[in-house]
């Protein structure tokens, strides 16, 4: 993805937190909660690999956390948002571990 993109760190740890903005209606947390469950789902029916170390998902290791890729410059009703699963061993490292380590990209803004 060469788009300009705004990054989310979506980790399990914090879900709860997420749900809840979710639920408040947070537009970001929406998107982020929608992203992460989209990537569960595919997770079941595609071989998925973790963003940073190609580690293969599966029921039996499953991410910890995800990379939620929003474009800066979105359609606001249509717009493609991207997950990227990280694996238990990487999610421990920080998140500028994580994002170096990840797919790259132009000049992220990271929140
Ligand atoms: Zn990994």
């Amino acid at each position: 993805m060469s788009e300009e993109c705004h990054v989310y760190m979506v980790r399990k740890a914090d879900q709860e937190e997420w749900m809840a903005k979710a639920k408040e209606g947070e537009g970001i947390a929406i998107v982020c909660v929608r992203a992460a469950g989209q990537f569960m789902n595919d997770l079941s029916t595609k071989p998925l690999h973790c963003t940073c170390c190609e580690a293969l998902f599966s029921p039996s290791n499953l991410p910890e956390a995800f990379i939620v890729l929003i474009p800066v410059k979105h359609d606001r009703d249509n717009f493609d948002v991207q997950a990227q699963g990280v694996c238990c061993i990487c999610s421990r490292k920080d998140d500028k571990w994580i994002l170096d380590n990840g797919p790259n990209r132009e000049r992220p803004s990271i929140h």
